[in-house]
């Protein structure tokens, strides 16, 4: 009978670690055209680390010190590499009030009395005029393929941090499979132009960068449909639901992987074909 056929490609699904959790989750996979992922941990590891500091007017260790107070506050993956960077260097951190998560832009916090922001670049321009040293530091930063965010002090530039996220190992073949199934693979992120695609370019993907959450859940309405979105953080939990499916992956949040309707147990985004190719001859078995 039709359920099953569905109930044991679950647990086929289960045995090979892909989590699937329901008859409507299988037949929207199975179903798929078009498959958006998350950038950051999901394409990449999601481990980011700081790979260069560069002040303006302040110390290299006076602008990681403040920065890393701020994002003491935030859980968002370069937040971590920034904090991890500091304490690695030994320094110790002042207090953060009043801290202000701006999503896909960055974060504020009153540190010893002043205004401290890390934020992506396109957010420091919109609210300061960038000193050359520090435009042409970002540049160089991003054509690498790195993340740049600038630190501001009420509303003056003050440093630039440089960060690297490498690709995960399996993510170019999992590309390369998803496209002999027919499934049209795209790369959604908040991160800049430049390193965005410099990462796409090397996993062999299109790419649609520089995105704030509601471009995101806009683009996963105007993608050929059925869509699915694969992601791991809290902040990909609305793009996980307004896709027809959404696919958590292992390692991810709770609130990722409860919104979705599929997740991988084992760490490889690979797992995101295998599940199209048990779905889909799930549903052959069925017709
Ligand atoms: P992604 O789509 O790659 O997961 P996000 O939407 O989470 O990226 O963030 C987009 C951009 O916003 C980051 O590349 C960074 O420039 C900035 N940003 C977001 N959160 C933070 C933070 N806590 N600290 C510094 N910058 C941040
Ligand atoms: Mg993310």
């Amino acid at each position: 009978s039709v359920p099953a056929a569905i109930t044991s490609g679950i647990s086929a699904g289960a045995r090979r670690g892909l989590l699937i959790k329901g008859g409507a989750a299988l037949e929207a996979i199975g179903q798929v055209r078009t498959i958006a992922f998350d950038k950051t941990g999901t394409l990449t590891v999601g481990r980011p680390r700081v790979t260069e500091v560069q002040g303006h007017g302040l110390s290299e260790l006076e602008v990681l010190r403040l920065a890393a107070a701020v994002e003491s506050g935030s859980s968002h993956p370069l937040a971590r590499a920034i904090v991890e960077e500091a304490g690695s260097r030994g320094l110790s951190l002042p207090a953060a009030a009043n801290s202000q998560t701006m999503p896909g832009l960055g974060v504020g916090a009153t540190v010893e009395g002043r205004l401290i922001t890390v934020a992506s670049p396109r957010f420091a321009a919109q609210h300061a005029e960038l000193p050359v040293s520090l435009a042409q530091a970002v540049a160089r930063y991003e054509t690498q393929g790195r993340t740049a965010v600038l630190i501001l002090d009420n509303a003056a530039p003050v440093g630039v941090i440089g960060l690297r996220d490498e690709p995960r190992a399996d993510a170019r073949p999992a590309i390369a499979a998803l496209r002999r199934l027919g499934v049209h693979p795209v790369m959604l992120t908040g991160d800049n132009a430049r390193a965005a695609q410099a990462i796409a370019a090397d996993l062999g993907l299109e790419v649609h960068a520089a995105l704030l959450p509601a471009d995101k859940l806009r683009l996963i309405g105007e993608l050929p449909g059925p869509v699915a979105m694969v992601g791991d953080g809290i902040n990909d939990a609305p793009a996980l639901a307004r896709a027809d499916v959404g696919i958590a992956m292992s390692g991810g949040t709770d609130v990722a992987l409860e919104t979705a309707g599929a997740a991988l147990l084992h760490d490889r985004v690979g797992g995101v074909a295998d599940l199209v190719s048990l779905s889909r001859a799930t549903l052959h078995n069925i017709r």
